[in-house]
């Protein structure tokens, strides 16, 4: 029987669509073949499934597989599966028209995009699939049989207006698809598709975790010398190690899957493996490696998440599923129900995708917090390795500000050992202790000895060192922890709480005092304008004679260095500065001025009290030259 030729118009929207793509909507040609595996993979899955619930379907499903087959001579590339296979009907529906509803309004949107780069992103909302055959085949033919059917079909185009539908005869079940390849001139990014090892690469990179056998036939060429022909090779590593129950994977194979995603010869910390099920279907496979990579400070690190869909490698570095304060996380999400074309874009607006990372987040974090239940000693590496950046989190991300502060673990006054957590500090507060006392700064013993300290260790309460330049910014983001407010030492007006203790005679000799003091306080003051705010008495202080102190809301000096070291142009930023009324030198400089107003010497000791509460709390002198001379002439003159 002669089998009849139908030539067939594409739909208009189907052309339309076919225009964009062998226009190179894409830059990136080597997806096409991605799309072609992933559609056999689904005819194999199907058929499979149908085997399975369909008893009088009689078909082989003991060795289903994909094959991929270049001849060099015709310049062809075909690929093949024994799946599911489709009806001449079937062919005409599917692979003729385009039957997702939107599609005719998509494409008015994409002719209206500006550029390239918006259409792109447009068109990622659904997948082009097997029209991306025609990015690097002039023409493509397609040969199936349908499980069930005796009659095999034939459908041919060269994505120009028409195609050709026939009857073919002695077809196995099952598709192949064979392109008919555009000259390889290294141009628009037409790779040499024919070469074995193009084809090997893109699987490895696309393909490696589909389910099936990805096989590539022996080339023509490349019979033995007995003749006979070498056996297919499998391209595709086929461990989806994700796809499998939790159950069923030992913890050799994990690190081994690891270790491939991740090259960190290292066995990760801890490793999260989850599946979603529902409306939006997803499985996660996550690694918290035990420790930080060399550039996890760059500026550009990329993240460590990659997007698969149904086990087709879509993208690395998937900001879209992890926050910037994560990306030391590794692993891989494979979300089942996007298109394959889906874009970075896409992923950022998509309500199901934020959903899935606001999980991701949460299982991350519960998974750091049941490494601190657990294992101490695991936990601690940890924090030393990823603290800094988790505490970036405290900035990022409010929606888990409670979770993180669960995390923090800092040092204290308390155990110079041990590092405490929020929770240890809350539990030791004191009596009447509202607040959670901390100081920033460079490196613990700066902080530790700063006359910042003096008051609050003597009334005996805990102070949190935080050393960390990421410290400076969270405290003064994050208001409380556990209803109790964070409190620098260092800024605004620190009540030790020792007005609400104080006598009626107590606190009336504060006022006297600060009322003989004013004199003095205003003088220093306009003295000491070009470098400090203010000038008042001090409450913070017990041997020191002054301290600098800033405004709740004033940067502290290691940010305002941090600034600057980043660029940025600051105005001068005053501090206060503190005197102890108690001490000294500060009684003999009020007695000074008191004798004879604003004399010079009087000057010279400002400068240097100043300059002494700058050293102190380990800070930069203006004028170290200047400040050395008035200290060693003034000490000459007391000997
Ligand atoms: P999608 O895969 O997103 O549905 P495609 O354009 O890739 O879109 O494919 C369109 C349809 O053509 C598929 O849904 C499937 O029904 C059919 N099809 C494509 N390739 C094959 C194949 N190898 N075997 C059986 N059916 C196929
Ligand atoms: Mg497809």
């Amino acid at each position: 029987m002669a089998s009849q030729t139908e030539t067939l118009e594409f739909q208009a929207e189907t052309r339309q669509l076919l225009q964009l793509v062998i226009h190179s909507i894409y830059s990136n040609k080597d997806i096409f073949l991605r799309e072609l595996i992933s559609n056999a993979s689904d005819a194999l899955d199907k058929l499979r499934l149908e085997s399975l619930t369909d008893s009088d379907l009689a078909v082989d499903t003991a060795d289903l597989h994909i094959t991929l087959e270049a001849d060099r001579e015709a310049r062809t590339l075909t690929v093949r599966d024994n799946g599911i296979g489709m009806t001449r009907d079937e062919v005409v529906d599917l692979i003729g028209t385009i039957a997702k509803s939107g599609t005719a309004s998509l494409l008015a949107k994409i002719k209206e995009a500006k550029d390239a780069e918006a259409a792109q992103s447009l068109i990622g909302q659904f997948g082009v699939g097997f029209y991306s055959a025609f990015m690097v085949a002039d023409k493509v033919t397609l040969r199936t049989r349908r499980a069930g059917t005796e009659q095999g079909t034939a459908w041919e185009s060269d994505g120009e207006g028409s195609y050709t539908v026939s009857e073919a005869e002695g077809l196995p079940v099952g598709t192949s698809v064979t392109l008919h390849l555009k000259p390889a001139d290294g141009e628009d990014g037409m790779g040499d598709y024919l070469a074995g090892w193009k084809i090997r690469q893109i699987v490895k990179q696309y393909s490696d975790f589909i389910r099936w056998p990805i096989r590539m036939a022996a080339e023509a060429g490349e019979a033995g010398e007995d003749g006979t022909r070498p056996e297919p090779e499998t391209l595709n590593s086929m461990k989806a190690l994700w796809a499998r129950p939790r159950s069923e994977v030992t913890e050799a194979e994990y690190h081994e899957f690891y270790q491939q995603i991740s090259h960190d010869w290292q066995p990760p910390a801890q490793t999260i493996h989850m599946k979603a099920e529902g409306t939006f279907e997803y499985e996660a496979l996550l690694f918290l490696p035990a420790h930080a990579p060399f550039d996890l400070f760059a500026r550009d690190t990329k993240r460590g998440v990659q997007l698969y869909v149904k086990r087709v490698f879509i993208m690395d570095d998937c900001e879209a599923l992890m926050p910037n304060y994560l990306r030391f996380v590794k692993g891989v999400v494979d979300a089942h129900d996007l298109s394959l074309n889906v874009s970075r874009e896409i992923l950022q607006h998509d309500r199901q995708i934020t959903a899935v990372r606001r999980r991701l987040v949460k299982k991350v974090l519960g998974a750091v917090k049941d490494l601190r239940t657990k294992d101490a000693e695991g936990y601690a590496k940890l924090w030393e390795q990823f603290g800094r950046v988790l505490k970036e989190g405290l900035i990022e991300d409010r929606d888990n500000t409670d979770a993180l502060l669960e995390l923090v673990s800092a040092d204290s006054t308390h155990d110079p050992e041990q590092p405490t957590t929020l929770r240890g500090y809350v539990e030791r507060m004191k009596e009447g202790q509202d607040c959670i006392y901390y100081l920033t700064g460079e490196n613990r013993a700066m902080v530790e000895n700063s006359p910042h300290m003096e008051a609050v260790t003597a009334k005996g309460y805990e102070v949190l060192i935080l050393t960390d330049p990421v410290d400076e910014v969270w405290t003064d983001q994050v208001p409380a922890f556990d209803g109790h407010r964070f409190q620098s030492i260092a800024k605004g007006q620190v009540d030790l709480g020792e007005e609400a203790e104080g006598s009626e005679e107590a606190k009336a000799e504060k006022a006297k005092r600060e009322e003989d003091y004013a004199a003095l306080l205003g003088w220093l003051g306009t003295t000491l304008a070009e470098q400090v705010k203010e000038v008042r008495l001090s409450s913070r202080l017990t041997t020191s004679a002054a301290c600098l102190v800033g405004d709740a809301n004033d940067l502290t000096p290691t940010l305002e260095k941090m600034y600057r070291a980043m660029g940025q142009e600051l105005p001068p930023v005053k501090r206060i500065l503190e005197l102890n009324p108690t001490h000294p030198l500060v009684t003999a400089l009020y007695e000074a001025h008191r004798a004879e107003p604003g004399a010079p010497a009087l000057v010279e000791i400002a400068e240097l009290v100043h300059g002494s509460a700058l050293l102190a709390e380990g800070g930069d002198l203006p004028d170290p030259a200047r400040f050395t001379r008035l200290l060693t002439d003034r000490l000459a003159r007391t000997l």
